[in-house]
């Protein structure tokens, strides 16, 4: 047996993902060259009406990150002091922050089992006449499906979908992110479409909207309500246009690599994908496969002395209360206790080669079949 020495764990795999330069450098000389470099430069309405274009809504507003988008779009919503926003248990940090942002309660709900989806009778227990709005989260990019739409549109409840990692996610027919009141993006480094920091919501609600616009960019100093100043920068902007022309193949590569590590996988074996929707499509933003809880220590301790660690490793993730920030809100979450103790994540970006494509599916067929790696 030979041993490549690029993948064991002192050289994982490189999950970053940089797409390839096209032609950034001229655009930028002429965005230099125009001299406007606020938030308020002509290519800021470009780069808005191409995100509107791309992802088939009325309206994007660029913004200055992902979590000024959720803050926003909170905001734009009606949450404040003593509201209570639904938000599930598997979401991050990031997801659950402007909420407190906006001095407003976290009510932390349980997924359905096997499902990144808020559970509807955990939502039943939890609506009071204070919830003003829900968060859903396609997390790594995986459809969460819609089993509590109805419920919360019964009770009135606006759904504010964090896309921040599903760009390019297709959940029937429609792309995350665009399925329910508001949509909100990251373009952080680490996102598909990154512009270094960044973010940007879609609605096709026009008076919202207008609302969200104007919230974002000091009223444009109108004075009449209050703003905060979470524009995007014309240099960030003009990134974002120009790798928003790349996302389409940038997901091709993605979904083809994912492909080829799910075809080694046995039928009925430890490891299988997380699930979906049988018109939904994935952005692979990671690969995410999960294993029956009695296997999932064993695969995650091999995975990351293979180089390959899960996010639990490397960004403490786990169910929201376990933060001491979000503790005072925990409630019994059993599903999402589960669900994040029983995926692993793996990186298929289009920069991944051939080679080390076929050492990560060696690694995850002979965990599936039972072998430590
Ligand atoms: C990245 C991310 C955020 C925050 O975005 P920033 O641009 O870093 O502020 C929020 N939610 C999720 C799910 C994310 O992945």
């Amino acid at each position: 047996m030979t041993t490549d020495l690029r993948y064991d764990a002192a050289h994982p795999v490189d999950d970053r993902y940089t797409p390839p330069p096209d032609r950034e450098l001229d655009a930028f000389a002429a965005v230099l060259g125009d001299g406007r470099l606020s938030g308020g430069a002509p290519i800021l309405a470009e780069y808005e009406q191409a995100l509107a274009t791309w992802f088939r809504v009325t309206r994007a507003i660029a913004v200055s990150s992902g979590s000024a988008a959720l803050h926003a779009a909170l905001v734009a919503v009606g949450v404040g002091p003593d509201d209570e926003v639904l938000v599930p248990a598997t979401a991050p940090i990031a997801t659950a922050m402007p909420i407190l942002t906006c001095h407003a309660t976290p009510v932390i709900v349980d997924t359905v089992p096997g499902s990144l989806a808020l559970d509807p009778q955990d939502i039943a227990r939890k609506l009071t006449s204070r919830t003003r709005a829900a968060l859903t989260l396609p997390m790594w990019g995986y459809p969460a499906d819609d089993t509590a739409a109805a419920i919360l549109a019964a009770a009135g409840v606006p759904i504010i979908e964090d896309a921040c990692q599903a760009h390019g996610t297709r959940v029937r027919g429609r792309y995350a992110g665009t399925q329910h009141r508001i949509g909100c993006f990251s373009t952080h480094d680490r996102k598909l479409l990154p512009t270094g920091e960044g973010g940007f919501i879609l609605t096709n609600d026009e008076e919202l909207a207008d609302r969200i616009d104007y919230y974002t960019h000091l009223d444009h100093l109108r004075g009449d309500a209050h703003g905060v100043n979470y524009k995007l920068a014309a240099p960030l902007a003009m990134i974002g246009h120009r790798r928003l022309g790349q996302l389409n193949d940038q997901l091709t590569a993605r979904r083809r690599n994912a492909a080829r590590l799910l075809s080694v996988l046995p039928p009925d074996g430890r490891l299988r994908e997380l699930g979906y929707g049988s018109d939904d499509a994935p952005n692979y933003y990671a690969l995410v496969l999960t294993s029956a809880p009695q296997h999932a220590t064993g695969i995650a301790e091999a995975l990351t002395a293979a180089g390959l660690p899960l996010d639990s490793v490397r960004f403490g993730y786990g169910p929201l209360y376990r933060r001491p920030l979000f503790a005072t809100y925990a409630t019994p979450c059993p599903n999402a206790q589960q669900l994040t103790t029983t995926t692993f994540h793996l990186p298929v970006h289009p920069a991944m080669t051939d080679q080390t494509l076929g050492w990560v599916a060696d690694r995850i067929r002979n965990l599936a079949e039972g072998q430590r790696s």
